[in-house]
């Protein structure tokens, strides 16, 4: 699941992130610096369905790591 952040009042969506953390962080910001703090009337969050394509590099390379480490030893046995 990634997430993006749209304001109406603005006319602005936001990049994709993949976590809460990265959205609030987004979402704070935009309300700082175009906002002075408040909240617009309409802001929503997005949440966008993950294609495995879109998913970051960091992903695929903690799934590489966990398959080396799953089936690693029983390649090396057939070797
Ligand atoms: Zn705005």
């Amino acid at each position: 699941m990634s997430y993006q952040y749209r304001c109406r009042r603005c006319r602005i969506t936001s990049h994709r992130v993949h976590s809460r953390d990265a959205l609030d962080h987004i979402r704070r910001d935009h309300r700082e610096q175009i906002h002075g703090g408040h909240i617009p009337d309409g802001e929503r969050e997005i949440k966008v369905r993950t294609r495995l394509g879109d998913l970051p590099i960091q992903y695929w390379a903690i799934a590489a790591a966990v398959l080396a480490i799953l089936f690693g030893p029983a390649l090396l046995d057939r070797l």
